[in-house]
Order: C-alpha cells, then sequence, then structure tokens
C-alpha cells in the first residue's frame, strides 16, 4: 500500500486549544478600507441619516438569511424564535443601539466582514466618490456597514451567530479594530447588535421625533418589525401622603396650590420605556396599484435596491388562474457599476412565498440577460421550505420566470413611447436586450423591436427596424447592416457605395455584441438582414444591367486570375464587385463566416489562442470595381504582361489597403509601410538607391534580388 501523505507536523498534533481565548486581539484595516473609512470620517457631507437605513438594512438582510435556514431546518431559530429590529437611543451615554435577531456573525465572519477583506465595491465606490458620487449611494457598493463611522466616533458590534460564542467588535477607525470573547454578560441570544457613540454634533440621532421619521423615510418597507424603545412621560396626580417613596424616586415633583382642595395634592412625572413598533405598513405588491403613488413606488424601489436615484419605469401585477403570484418590477435608471461582472452577485428579484421571504437573488426566476430588472415575486403556490435545489426543478417557477420574462418586455416596450426615458433605457441595457436577442429564442422576435441603430438615414437619431422597413425602398427585399468599431469607421465604408446610390438605407451595428444578436436574429419581419461586407450582397438589377456585368465580368476574368495567384491563400478568390462605386476594390468575407468585425472582437480576446482563430478565422474574398480607373489601367497592363512585376507589387499594396478600408488589420504593417514609402519616393522622384541611409525604410524580405529590378520606379 501506498504512503499516505502526512502533513507535517500531524503525526504528532498540537493539543488543541478547547478553552476560550478572551484575550483582546487586535486586526488592522485592510488598507482600502482604511482609506474608505478616511474619507467617510473627512469628508464633509450633510446627508448624515443615511446610516440608519443603511445599519437597518444590513439587519433586515441577517434576518432574511435566519429566517430562510429556518424554513429547512427549525432548529436554528430555536435560541431566538422572534425576529425582529429594535432600536434604543440611549440619551445618558449618547449611544444609538441597533439590535436584530437575524443570522449573527461568527468571529471569523467578524474579522472577515468588517474589515480584513475589502469588497470589489470598495474601490469603486471611493472612484465614485472622487468622481463626485454622493456618500448616500454607499449601500449600492456593498460597503454600507462603514456609514456608521458618518455620525459615530466609535463603533461596537456585538454579535452572536448560532454556531460560535458570543463577540465583541469595537473600532475609533484609525487603522485598526479589537475583536474580543464578550465577557459582559448580557445574552443576545443571536443576532447582532451595533452600538454608536455618536459624535458630540449627532446627538440629534437620540430624538425619538427624528428616529421615527428616518425610518418612515428610508425604511418603511423592511419586511421585519421595526421597534424603537421610547420613553413616555405621564403625569399622575397623587395625594401627599402616598407619595412620598416615589418623590425620592422620580425627584422631579411639582407642587400645584389646590384652594378648593383641602387635602395638599402632587403631580408627579412618571418616566416609563416601551417598543412602539414603527413600520406599519402592508407590503406594497398586496396593495391595489391603483392607490399607490409614484412617490411610494419609488420609496420601495430605493429601499429594495439601495438606489440613490428613483426608477425610471415599473410594473405592478398579479398573476392568477392555475398559479397565483403578485409582482413589482423595476427597471433602474442606470446599469450598475458591475453589470457584466462575471463574479457579480446577482440581487435582483426577490423571491416570497406568501409573505414570508424566501431569498434574494433567485437565479431561476429571471434569465441573466434581464438581471438588471429589480423587484419581488410573491408566490402562493410554492412550498415555504423549498430549498435552492429544488428551485432548479420547479415547474411553478419555471411558469413565474416565463410570466416575469413576458411582463419585462412588455414594462420596456412602455418606456419607448417616452423618446427620453427610452433613450436613457437603452444607452444603459442595450447590451441586455440584444444579450436577450442571442440566447431567448422564445422572446427573439419581441425583443428586436428593442432594437435602434443609427443609419445611414437616421441622422442623429436612432431607428427601429420597424421605422426601417416603412422606408425601405420599392423592390428592396433585405434589411442592410455594415458592423465595424464605431460608427466614423463605418459609415464611408467603401462596401456602402452601392447601396448608397441605390437610395437602400443601411443600419450601422458597432457595438461588438451586435455582431453575436444579428448572427442569431437572421431576419425581422420576414425580412433578411445582410451584411453589406459578406459575400451573398445581391442587389435586384434590370435586364440591361444583368447582361453589362456578365460582359465586364468576362472582359475581367484573366484580371482576376492574375490577382488571385499573385495573392495566393491571402484570400478565397478575386471576382468583380457589385457593391464598390467608387473605390478600386474591397474584401469580403463569406456568408457565414467572422466580419472583419469580428475578427478584430477575437483578436482582442487575448485568451483564445491562435489556432483556433486561424480555423475560424475569415475567408476573404477580393472584389474589385471594374469602373475604376485604376482596375482598368492594371487590367491594360496584365493583359500587355502577366508576369509585370509592378501589376504584383500594385497588387500588393492594393490588397493591404482594402485590408485596411474593409476594417482589417495589416499582419505585417512594416511590410505595407515599405511598399508606400517607395511610392512615395516615385512621387517627389528620388532616386531608389538615395534612400541608403533611410533607416525608416524596413527590408523588404519578400523582394529577391531578381526583382530588384521590377520597383516602382518603373510604373511610368
Ligand atoms: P453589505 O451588507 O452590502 O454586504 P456591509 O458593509 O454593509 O455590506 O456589511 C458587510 C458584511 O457584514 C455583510 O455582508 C454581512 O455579512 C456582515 N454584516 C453587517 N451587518 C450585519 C448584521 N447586522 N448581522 C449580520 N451580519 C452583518
Amino acid at each position: 500500500m501506498a504512503d499516505v501523505d502526512v502533513m507535517p507536523g500531524s503525526s504528532a498534533p498540537a493539543a488543541e486549544d478547547v478553552s476560550m481565548n478572551f484575550e483582546t486581539e487586535t486586526f488592522a484595516f485592510q488598507a482600502e478600507i482604511n482609506q474608505l473609512l478616511s474619507l467617510i470620517i473627512n469628508t464633509f457631507y450633510s446627508n448624515k441619516e443615511i446610516f440608519l437605513r443603511e445599519l437597518i438594512s444590513n439587519a433586515s438582510d441577517a434576518l432574511d438569511k435566519i429566517r430562510f435556514e429556518g424554513l429547512t431546518d427549525k432548529s436554528k431559530l430555536e435560541a431566538q424564535p422572534e425576529l425582529f429590529i429594535h432600536i434604543v437611543p440611549d440619551k445618558a451615554n449618547k449611544t444609538l443601539s441597533i439590535i436584530d435577531s437575524g443570522v449573527g456573525m461568527t468571529k471569523a465572519d467578524l474579522v472577515n466582514n468588517l474589515g480584513t477583506i475589502a469588497r470589489s465595491g470598495t474601490k469603486e465606490f471611493m472612484e465614485a466618490l472622487t468622481a463626485g458620487a454622493d456618500i448616500s449611494m454607499i449601500g449600492q457598493f456593498g460597503v454600507g456597514f462603514y456609514s456608521a463611522y458618518l455620525v459615530a466616533e466609535r463603533v461596537v458590534v456585538t454579535t452572536k451567530h448560532n454556531d460560535d460564542e458570543q463577540y465583541v467588535w469595537e473600532s475609533q477607525a484609525g487603522g485598526s479594530f479589537t475583536v474580543k470573547c464578550d465577557t459582559s454578560g448580557e445574552d443576545l441570544k443571536r443576532g447582532t447588535k451595533i452600538t454608536l457613540y455618536l459624535k458630540e454634533d449627532q446627538t440629534e440621532y437620540l430624538e425619538e421625533r427624528r428616529l421615527k421619521d428616518l425610518i418612515k423615510k428610508h425604511s418603511e418597507f423592511i419586511s421585519y418589525p421595526i421597534s424603537l424603545w421610547t420613553e413616555k412621560t405621564t403625569e399622575k396626580e397623587v395625594s401627599d401622603d402616598e407619595d412620598e417613596d416615589k418623590d425620592e424616586e422620580e425627584g422631579k415633583v411639582e407642587e400645584i396650590d389646590e384652594s378648593k382642595d383641602k387635602k395638599k395634592k402632587k403631580k408627579v412625572k412618571e418616566v416609563s420605556h416601551e417598543w412602539k413598533l414603527v413600520n406599519k405598513q402592508k407590503p406594497i405588491w398586496m396593495r391595489n396599484p391603483d392607490e399607490i403613488t409614484k412617490e411610494e413606488y419609488a420609496a420601495f424601489y430605493k429601499s429594495l435596491t439601495n438606489d440613490w436615484e428613483e426608477h425610471l419605469a415599473v410594473k405592478h401585477f398579479s398573476v392568477e388562474g392555475q398559479l397565483e403570484f403578485k409582482a413589482v418590477l423595476f427597471v433602474p435608471k442606470r446599469a450598475p457599476f458591475d453589470l457584466f461582472d462575471g463574479k457579480r452577485k446577482m440581487n435582483n428579484i426577490k423571491l416570497y412565498v406568501r409573505r414570508v421571504f424566501i431569498m434574494d437573488n433567485c437565479e431561476e426566476l429571471i434569465p441573466e440577460y434581464l438581471s438588471f430588472v429589480k423587484g419581488v415575486v410573491d408566490s402562493e403556490d410554492l412550498p415555504l421550505n423549498i430549498s435552492r435545489e429544488m428551485l432548479q426543478q420547479n415547474k411553478i417557477l419555471k411558469v413565474i420566470r416565463k410570466n416575469l420574462v413576458k411582463k419585462c418586455i412588455e414594462l420596456f416596450t412602455e418606456i419607448t413611447e417616452n423618446k427620453e426615458d427610452y433613450a436613457k433605457f437603452y444607452e444603459a441595457f442595450a447590451k441586455n436586450i440584444k444579450l436577450g436577442i442571442h440566447e431567448d429564442s422564445t422572446n427573439r422576435a419581441k425583443l428586436a423591436d428593442l432594437l435602434r441603430y443609427h443609419s445611414t438615414k437616421s441622422g442623429d437619431d436612432m431607428t427601429s427596424l420597424k421605422d426601417y422597413v416603412t422606408r425601405m425602398k420599392d423592390g428592396q427585399k433585405d434589411i442592410y447592416y455594415i458592423t465595424g468599431e464605431s460608427k466614423k469607421a463605418v459609415e464611408n465604408s467603401p462596401f456602402l457605395e452601392k447601396l448608397k446610390r441605390k437610395g437602400y438605407e443601411v443600419l450601422f451595428m458597432v457595438d461588438p455584441i451586435d455582431e453575436y444578436a444579428v448572427g442569431q436574429l437572421k431576419e425581422y419581419d420576414g425580412k433578411k438582414l445582410v451584411s453589406a461586407t459578406k459575400e451573398g450582397l445581391k442587389l435586384e438589377d434590370t435586364e440591361e444591367e444583368k447582361k453589362r456585368k456578365e460582359e465586364t465580368k468576362k472582359a475581367f476574368e484573366s484580371l482576376c486570375k492574375l490577382m488571385k495567384e499573385i495573392l495566393g491563400e491571402k484570400v478565397e478568390k478575386v471576382v468583380v464587385s457589385d457593391r464598390i462605386v467608387d473605390s478600386p476594390c474591397c474584401l469580403v468575407t463569406g456568408e457565414y463566416g467572422w466580419t472583419a468585425n469580428m475578427e478584430r472582437i477575437m483578436r482582442a480576446q487575448a485568451l483564445r489562442d491562435s489556432s483556433m482563430s486561424s480555423y475560424m478565422a475569415s475567408k476573404k474574398t477580393m472584389e474589385i470595381n471594374p469602373e475604376n480607373a485604376i482596375m482598368k489601367e492594371l487590367k491594360k497592363r496584365a493583359e500587355a504582361d502577366r508576369s509585370d512585376k509592378t501589376v504584383k507589387d500594385l497588387v500588393m499594396l492594393m490588397f493591404e489597403t482594402a485590408l485596411l478600408t474593409s476594417g482589417f488589420s495589416l499582419d505585417d504593417p512594416n511590410m505595407f509601410a515599405g511598399r508606400i514609402h517607395r511610392m512615395i519616393k516615385l512621387g517627389l522622384s528620388i532616386d531608389e538607391d538615395a534612400g541608403a541611409e533611410d533607416e525608416d525604410m524596413p527590408p523588404l524580405e519578400e523582394e529577391t534580388a531578381a526583382e530588384e529590378g521590377s520597383r516602382m520606379e518603373e510604373v511610368d
């Protein structure tokens, strides 16, 4: 038997330290978090109140977590069956505590989550702040906890997780925090208590009125009861003798002279405390949409997403019948900073079952391309104890998902009715729509209606495919488009010459994802989408035109053949073009292969290995323009002498130039430059040999000594 690998030292394990460690450990904040803390503490910022919203939101998240765990394992709730958020102002000590009976944190959680491991959002948030963002956006970046330092000089976090002892985290910022086992005797049972030692000028957050208003304003839609510890002073009339003991206790006694009464009576102020429930609203999705104002939706959206701006559009609906659910869906005004970050934790649709929160990022509820849509879904039919594993198979969920996608598309279509809003929407989420066209074959046609493109006829605006179709010329069968790097790069492309002359509109598709989307879309409204840069672009001709074309084709057959010989493997074939009017030639790609633009996109993806791209790379066809003077002259020379070296040189130059104008890149720019330099010398009548000292001139690898005699000088 082979030796089992033994970990170094494991042969003589040290005695496990099972006793609790009561020492205070000090940790340094991770560098970026430290920077963030300084920013929060030192930036002048008046809207500090948002700290409460952030801490309540964290409490609510922690409650969600334990409630979810409890659904499958009741014992997790045993230590503290009640789920609540308590807010306790303490005027005497100038502290404000936010207490939740949520999941709590283990010691490791405390160390990692509150200080040593930076979130991806830490840096992004600081960059956003530097760029003028508002501190109230903090929640969106996943670092909301640190907003406590807007109002507190010292923060103490006491927490108890089911799987660990009760620990205390404490920090005055300044680079470090401490963690120790809690020996105070206070028993949280389970959950977290965050105590803020308020700065001298922040004591307004001890006032009941202020706290109540704040919770109403920012945390109204939290689905756990939020109770505020309030102080009540009541006046009580007591006769003098009855009250002797109390007098001493309360201290404050007002003497009232009551002339009618013989007996002397006193009024005593009694101070008592009680919990006051602050959030009483029933969930917004359970209410009648007709009775909900835009402001209420906005408030709900903000509390749901931590967004600082209002939503762009909302859809509130219920589905009844075989299956029942209610939903509210929102489209934000902007894309999140990490929309297409693969590591991003999706936090889009919250799933409820009969008003009980089940989970946050239910991926089965909505396809990835709609991950920017936020909202809640409350199902009447799902079992309460549903687990993530069950979700994947669940039929009810599949039906809900189908409905949500349908409603999302309806919602987007509603946005198109307002031009300004739709422009905003499209700028933020066009990529998602295109991704949807690529992935969602069921809804492809409907999504295609949402596309907008600049075109040869759209001017500054963008056009929909629908509008394009209404503008199509008599006899135009297809929808034409060109793909490329930018509008500028494609709008004057040689590929558009003939199409423009015929008055056919061409769409500019300049987003890399367009290549993928259009590859799947293929047609719209029964009309084929045809690339202006690929083979197979056939424009309708009259009989006369056809005849003339045949003749030119014949006349140029020999030149085409010669050019193919010269270019060899560089091109698949050389043919007479039907699409260019002014330029001498262009390079088109196979109808089903990559376009030049796609080749560029693929090259840019560094990880792709080169063997793959040489296999997939576009097969190029060189198309020549028989009307062009250069081509006419070339034809003459080729007919005079098929081995004319100048013709060879010129054909190479034309090919390389066509690579550039057709959107490809040069394999060997030096060679191209060499040819151009020779042309320049020719233009300046400089003797070829005089260039010997010209160090910029690259060696002409391709030409051999035998070819020396055929340099460009001989052209004329
Ligand atoms: P976010 O809540 O957006 O993840 P925060 O900076 O607000 O970012 O909080 C960091 C982490 O600390 C949370 O993800 C959570 O794991 C933990 N945390 C914060 N507050 C609580 C709480 N009240 N109960 C349990 N865990 C908490």
